[in-house]
């Protein structure tokens, strides 16, 4: 027997609610701050991504799904959402609109992880862009969004972990700092570490590994090392926040784990501890765009795990409406009857109606169970008796009481009996 492949998931129905819920919220709050959607190919040249995440990142060293095609092109399946809209970005000439350019996307992503739950090798992301404009009023822009996001979404004691790590001008002076913080007690740290002490020395601030994480406790602070630009925006930012009420931990720890971020960096948390525990991250790419060989180019964005969203809402026990069904359910009873229900299933249908075919072959009890199961408002009776009479028996499920209805005046007392659902 198949099953799926192992860090990748089927959504089944009853988890739908929860996805349509959330991407219907995320849509809203699109609107709200005027992002449009983008969507771009699920993969890509593998260049996009080895060039923008970095070839010192996880993700490019051992996570990303790569193959040759057909025609000979390496190709990747997108495992992160930034660099294919930057990408768009400059394919459609997109610095020509007003700037910023804002954008969003909802999107399948492929990382070959460890899976834990939580933590998938296909998983889906609701992230946006603001692209073309260096105000750090657009970082406060982007990072409200994601607070209002989960607002609506209805999740609670999410807590704001803010960082700046620098631009390309004070980051190296600060890099030094920490390869020699760390290069002196290479000991204590775990197998990772000592090796991307050299490539990628920001990511020893965020190792979960016990010794690191001492570590980190007592290591040289990026917000202490910023340029003046850097530092004016970093402050200017937070005085943004605080003037829209948000609130926000600086958290001199946080780095993200693709090499493009420069300046802002930011993640939301639920309170509850763990490695799989963060619901969303962002920060600000002004290197980005130029990077993949357009004119210097400011941008900031954050994207939100959808899995994580759903187990958080299921977590904090946030009810979601429920989608809706069939309005009634047409169980039948002989030969005739059959003819009638399925050709008054379709007339139904036509006439807006949701129905739904009982399955003739079984009885009457089983089909009203079966219409009881799937939820349904009414069900309709049809056997060769009523099929002669030219009537149906119309029956409440949930009250249990039934009446005859002439055929013809069908449709009026269907409606007549949503109508009084509805008022109650
Ligand atoms: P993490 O530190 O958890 O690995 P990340 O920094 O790699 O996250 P991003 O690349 O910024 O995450 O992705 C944004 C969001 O997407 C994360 O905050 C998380 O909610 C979600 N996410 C990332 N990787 C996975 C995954 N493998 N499975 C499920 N959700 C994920
Ligand atoms: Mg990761």
């Amino acid at each position: 027997m198949y099953k799926a492949p192992r860090g990748a998931a089927d959504i089944l129905p009853e988890d739908q609610p929860y996805w349509i819920y959330t991407q219907q919220c995320a849509e809203r709050v699109s609107c709200l701050f005027g992002y449009q959607r983008l969507d771009t190919p699920t993969f890509e040249d593998a260049g996009l991504f080895i060039r923008s995440v970095g070839a010192g990142t996880d993700i490019v060293e051992k996570e990303m799904y790569s193959f040759e095609d057909r025609g000979g092109n390496t190709v990747t399946l997108r495992p992160e959402g930034t660099a294919p809209v930057c990408r768009a970005y400059l394919e459609h000439g997109m610095h020509n609109l007003p700037q910023p350019v804002r954008l969003y996307y909802f999107a399948p992503l492929f990382r070959y992880e460890r899976p834990q739950a939580g933590r998938y090798r296909e998983h889906h992301q609701f992230g946006y862009e603001a692209l073309g404009d260096a105000d750090p009023a657009v970082d406060a822009e982007v990072i409200e969004m994601a607070w209002r996001l989960y607002q609506e979404l209805g999740l609670k004691d999410l807590s704001l972990q803010l960082n700046s790590i620098g631009c390309l001008a004070c980051r190296p002076a600060y890099l030094s700092r920490l390869k020699e913080y760390y290069g002196g007690h290479t000991a204590r740290l775990c197998r990772d570490c000592t090796a991307r002490l050299e490539r990628n020395a920001l990511r020893l601030l965020d190792c979960k590994t016990e010794g690191c994480l001492r570590m980190g406790e007592s290591a040289p602070r990026s917000v202490d090392h910023l340029c003046v630009e850097c530092k004016a925006h970093f402050e200017s930012l937070q005085s943004y926040l605080r003037l829209m009420g948000l609130p926000f931990t600086l958290n001199h720890r946080l780095v993200r784990g693709l090499d493009y971020y420069t300046r802002t960096v930011f993640e939301i948390q639920p309170a509850e501890e763990g490695a799989q525990s963060t619901v969303g991250g962002g920060g600000r790419y002004d290197g980005l765009v130029e990077e993949l060989g357009g004119r210097p180019t400011p941008g900031v964005g954050f994207a939100t795990g959808i899995e994580r969203i759903v187990l958080n809402l299921k977590r904090q026990g946030v009810a979601v409406p429920p989608l809706p069904g069939p309005q009634v359910f047409i169980a039948n009873l002989g030969p005739g009857a059959r003819n009638e229900a399925v050709s008054l299933a379709s007339q139904l249908r036509a006439a807006g109606v949701g129905a739904t075919l009982g399955p003739g072959s079984r009885s009457l009890k089983a089909q009203l169970r079966q219409a009881n199961a799937r939820g349904v408002g009414q069900a309709i009776i049809i056997g060769d008796e009523e099929v002669r009479q030219g009537t149906v028996v119309l029956r409440d499920m949930a009250r249990g009481t039934q009446q005859y209805v002439p055929v013809s005046d069908l449709l009026d007392a269907l409606r007549a009996a949503q109508r009084t659902r509805k008022d109650e």
